[in-house]
């Protein structure tokens, strides 16, 4: 059970100003459909939210960086939050140091730790067997 508002999920995730005009458009986008006078109270923002967190997670968009080990390689993947300023995102300088993937390889989240090393953490696809 996460115990963060849905709206603090969104914006862990996409950051605040994009949290915000998701909300504000999803609030958009039900207006018509269920009448403003039903939506008063925050209901249309819940719902907004919930639905977008709904998509991210079927879209498999992460709030974590996570990273692809293959045969011929890495990738990084960054969350949206991240995407403004990629060049610039920590992880990138720590995975210069990165030597070689794991035994299994598959995507795994990853951040930098508070040493500036790179760390794997929790595998995520293919789910872990043991
Ligand atoms: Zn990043």
């Amino acid at each position: 059970m996460n115990e963060k508002t849905p709206a603090r999920q969104l914006a862990d995730v996409v950051g605040d100003d994009k949290a915000r005009t998701i909300i504000t458009a999803g609030w958009d986008a039900l207006r018509p459909l269920v009448g403003a006078e039903q939506l008063h109270g925050g209901v249309a923002d819940y719902a907004a939210t919930v639905v977008a967190l709904a998509v991210l997670d079927v879209l498999n968009i992460s709030k974590n960086h996570r990273i692809e080990f293959r045969a011929d390689g890495w990738t990084i993947q960054h969350p949206l939050a991240c995407r403004d300023d990629m060049f610039g995102c920590p992880l990138n300088r720590a995975a210069e140091d990165l030597n070689g993937p794991p035994s299994d390889l598959g995507i795994y989240e990853c951040q930098v730790g508070q040493d500036g090393c790179f760390e794997v953490l929790g595998r995520v696809v293919p789910e872990a067997t043991t």
